[in-house]
């Protein structure tokens, strides 16, 4: 039915990266209730025809590694039994000083990625790791081989750090075209992650996902899960669109 993309959980960060406990909460008694949540790996074994899986079937991924995934999503998700996936920043794993620059609207308090020590313990209790590049770069903007480069070093690190296969890519804020498909493909990636805000080609190097984002209610949930929501969403007349 539906990917789910989140960024993050935390009480005191108004952004439209973060979610409140509270309603982090909501939203997964919800979902655990209402919809088959499946580990991403089993939701790829079923989809239909425009790459989305089928029947109830939902996933959960967050893009970047914010500390609050391990400090407030993961022990709710824990809480309700629903399995994530993470995408992971490459370098933020070997580096304290990973620039954060692209993110809009920081907290007043320093904003912090895990590092190799949390995201290996979060691997430990099922966490799935995949890969969200080595430094969040727009990969439109790079040439193609530079492309292949970030995205095929960034999937070495991760094996290497977290000794396990990275086969799953999550492009930075779902950003895409022709070129960086073929670039996550020839990387050696067998998935690779989107978010669409309007009509684009979907195959395994674009597997669509649904950002769900502060103000998303369980309402806005049962609509963003549903099987037609992306077809409304992405239909040029759409408000917004
Ligand atoms: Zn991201």
């Amino acid at each position: 039915m539906t990917i789910l993309c989140f960024h993050t959980v935390e009480p005191d960060w108004d952004s439209s990266l973060a979610l409140r406990p509270d309603d982090f909460d909501e939203m997964c008694a919800w979902l655990a209730r209402s919809r088959d949540v499946v580990p991403l790996e089993q939701a790829m074994g079923s989809l239909d025809r425009k790459f989305r899986p089928k029947g109830r079937t939902t996933a959960i991924t967050f893009d970047d590694g914010w500390a609050g995934v391990a400090e407030h999503a993961w022990p709710i998700l824990q809480n309700h039994g629903l399995p994530m996936t993470l995408f992971v920043i490459a370098d933020s794993l070997q580096t304290d000083s990973i620039d954060l620059g692209w993110v809009e609207n920081p907290p007043a308090a320093p904003l912090r990625v895990m590092g190799l020590d949390e995201i290996r313990a979060l691997q430990a209790e099922g966490v799935h790791i995949g890969s969200h590049s080595m430094r969040h770069a727009d990969l439109r903007t790079l040439d193609e081989e530079a492309c292949v480069a970030d995205l095929v070093e960034s999937k070495a690190m991760l094996e290497d750090l977290l000794e396990t296969s990275i086969t799953t890519l999550a492009y930075p804020k779902g950003d895409h075209n022709e070129m960086v498909r073929r670039a996550a493909k020839r990387a050696g990636y067998e998935w690779a992650y989107t978010l669409p805000e309007e009509r684009e080609p979907v195959g395994p190097m674009a597997v669509p996902r649904v950002g769900v984002y502060p103000g998303n209610s369980t309402k806005t949930l049962w609509l963003k899960t549903r099987r037609n929501y992306l077809d409304a969403r992405l239909h040029p007349r759409w408000p917004g669109n």
